[in-house]
């Protein structure tokens, strides 16, 4: 296998981009390897610029659920790219994909557009914030919400892997408003918000956690966490942005069937294209602007072509039995890895649920972020170079997840089950 057109390309963006990506993830470090310059992809395969193809379990981080260059998404983008691609005014398709989410995601009565999950999320608190009139934002250690100044509390994702605790450039006046706490822990929570000295105006967390590997919580943690928030008015935020349309039609919400005020979206309603939303309650989001006075803005925000592709997208997901296949395809795969691990000379916990997983190289129940910091990345490093040698695309961290998609064949999964297998046999080996 060589890489040398790739290289070649990563030395070229270094010169003009920092570290030669545009999201840091990308640069591969903490798996000791240079990024592959990828050249085209389809269903589950990704090619790159040297012409090597993987079997892909990054899936662009999440929003590929359909696989990779669907035929009725690409059609649909082009079709819409003919009568021009943005305009600065409404268009019947945002009606279409915001009466498509409203009716999927039971918390939402009105969605707004924006272009990315870090613009949603950073919205959301800024409306929860106006709707209460207070201050701080409750979010959970090693959960990712993108990069706005207010999150980069102990953040998972790129900052998970890259070990920074927040980012210089971040005042501090800015993030005292922020309270980091352990995810999955009652207690803690309980503690937190009673505390009558804090100014609590909303709490924001991933159902799932996606951001510092796949980490499920317990559903009565979930469970408690919206009775707690409801009993003392506190706007409950989820960000569903790997979730949403992800473990089923109506998002983690309605997986556990548990509701929150507000939702933030992005990735998959975007069917590729840069798209992010949130939305919830009527009374909360009639604040925004032109209705109320808080303010959120965007040239591009419900752009056509990503509209169009999120609708076209959306209707896939829509099909009979689209997420039991998927959740059961994704559910035996994860199944089969786990005995793998049970199997191997090495320790593996293997986390997941519905179409994410994630296996931590570690010998401790992965249940939060702590636990999850426990993992050998060295081996996961390992890892990674192993399977990328024999054909098998997954994310160059440790602290990210596996995405299984409806494009994902059986050979394909038994593939990543034989590989996994060699591949921890290899490590249990050095
Ligand atoms: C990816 C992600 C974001 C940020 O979305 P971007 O489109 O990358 O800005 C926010 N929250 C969660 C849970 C995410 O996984």
């Amino acid at each position: 296998m060589t890489t040398s057109q790739s290289e070649k390309m990563f030395a070229l963006a270094r010169r003009v981009i920092p570290g030669g990506v545009n999201s840091p993830v990308r640069a591969c470090r903490s798996v000791g390897c240079d990024p592959l310059f990828i050249k085209s992809a389809q269903g589950a395969t990704v090619v790159d610029v040297d012409g090597n193809q993987y079997i892909d379990f990054v899936g662009s981080w999440g929003p590929m659920i359909a696989g990779h260059a669907h035929p009725e998404i690409i059609e649909t983008i082009k079709k819409t790219a003919e009568y021009g691609t943005s305009f600065g005014a409404p268009t019947p398709t945002e009606i279409t994909l915001a009466d498509m989410v409203v009716e999927a995601v039971p918390s939402v009565e009105k969605v707004r557009f924006v272009n990315s999950g870090t613009e949603a999320t950073m919205t959301a608190i800024r409306l929860a914030r106006g709707y209460t009139g207070k201050n701080i934002v409750v979010k959970f250690d090693g959960c990712y919400h993108g990069h706005a100044d207010s999150f980069l509390v102990k953040a998972g994702s790129g900052l998970a892997t890259l070990g920074i605790p927040g980012s210089p450039g971040v005042p501090e006046d800015i993030v005292k408003n922020t309270l980091s706490i352990a995810y999955n822990d009652s207690e803690v929570l309980e503690k937190t918000l009673r505390d009558e000295s804090l100014d609590i105006a909303c709490v924001i967390l991933e159902p799932v956690a996606g951001n510092m590997g796949c980490i499920v919580p317990d559903r009565d943690y979930l469970k408690r966490l919206r009775s707690l928030t409801e009993e003392l008015g506190i706007v409950l935020i989820f960000d569903e942005v790997i979730t949403g349309f992800r473990l089923a039609y109506g998002g983690a919400q309605e997986f556990f069937g548990i509701i929150p005020d507000l939702t933030t979206l992005g990735k998959i309603i975007g069917g590729g294209l840069p798209v992010g939303a949130y939305g919830g309650k009527r009374a909360i989001m009639d604040q925004i602007a032109p209705d109320g006075p808080v303010y959120q803005a965007g040239t591009l925000s419900g752009n056509p072509l990503a509209m169009a592709a999120g609708i076209a997208t959306l209707k896939i997901l829509q099909q009979p039995r689209f997420y039991q296949n998927l959740n059961d395809k994704a559910g035996e795969c994860a199944e089969r890895l786990r005995k793998v691990g049970e199997r191997a000379a090495i320790d593996v916990q293997l986390n997941s649920i519905g179409s994410l997983l994630t296996a931590f190289f570690t010998d401790q129940r992965v249940v939060d972020f702590d636990s999850a910091m426990t993992a050998d990345t060295q081996r996961y490093g390992h890892h990674y170079r192993n399977m990328l040698s024999q054909g098998i695309y997954l994310a160059p961290s440790q602290f990210e997840v596996a995405f299984i998609s409806a494009a994902h064949t059986s050979e394909e999964l038994k593939k990543l089950e034989k590989m996994t297998e060699w591949s921890f046999k290899k490590i249990a080996e050095k």
